[in-house]
């Protein structure tokens, strides 16, 4: 059984990452692999999960699911061996600390060597990451930010930015034992199946045999539109 808690949708949902739960439960129920995907919301205590997942806010609600997560215990479930996968917002809170709008810091959770500071400027646009070889080692998606994420010289990220900026130009995300982090929305792993796939790999412990179909050859076809045409 997989236990996917999807965190305060009403805070973390701006982006539409909430559909990053919808595709897991799909994506294990194509291969009859038992789930419990869960809406939690800011009134309901954090329940216990193996896979907790965390969108994107704006500023004045981040700032609040981080309070809400500290005192729901997020970060004990964290060490009892649950994994993360944030986007964006919530991937600033996990760190250190982060700063919104007017450049006040606030705490994070400290799960993730990361400080977020207020760039000069928002970057909006499209993502292109790569992670791995090959077509298929690439994550496309958009992101919209004004914070810029500094990784601590032993975090790696998920991966290098091919085009857009990510945490800082160079890298975008975090990847960690607990943690998978991007500043990609979409929904990212609706629009990325290989991500989707090696997370719940992760999750599970086992590799998972491959879901060929319409996903895969829709992946292909964004990485190549994301391609200079000559
Ligand atoms: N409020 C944060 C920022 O602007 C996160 C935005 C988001 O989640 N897209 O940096």
């Amino acid at each position: 059984m997989v236990r996917i808690a999807l965190v305060f949708p009403e805070l973390l949902g701006t982006y539409g990452d909430g559909g990053n739960a919808r595709v897991l439960a799909r994506r294990l129920e194509w291969r009859g692999i038992e789930h419990d995907v869960r809406e939690v919301s800011m009134d309901d205590e954090i329940p216990t999960a193996d896979l907790y997942l965390l969108g994107g806010g704006e500023d004045g609600p981040q700032r609040l699911a981080v309070e809400l997560l500290r005192e729901g215990g997020l970060v004990d479930r964290v060490r009892d061996g649950a994994k993360v996968f944030a986007v964006c917002a919530g991937l600033q809170i996990l760190g250190e600390r982060f700063a919104v709008e007017g450049d006040d810091e606030f705490p994070g959770l400290g799960l993730v060597g990361a400080v977020t500071r207020r760039g000069p400027e928002r970057r909006v646009g499209e993502i292109v990451v790569r992670m791995g070889p090959g077509e298929e080692g690439l994550v496309v998606g958009f992101e919209n930010h004004g914070g810029v994420t500094t990784l601590a010289p032993d975090v790696a990220p998920l991966g290098t930015v091919e085009r857009g900026y990510g945490n800082d130009g160079r890298g975008d995300g975090v990847r960690t034992r607990e943690v998978w982090g991007t500043y990609a929305h979409g929904p990212v792993l609706a629009m990325n199946p290989g991500l989707a796939d090696a997370l719940l790999e992760d999750v599970l412990g086992r590799p998972l045999d491959a879901l060929p179909g319409v996903a895969d050859e829709l992946h292909r076809a964004r990485v190549r539109a994301t391609r200079p045409t000559s």
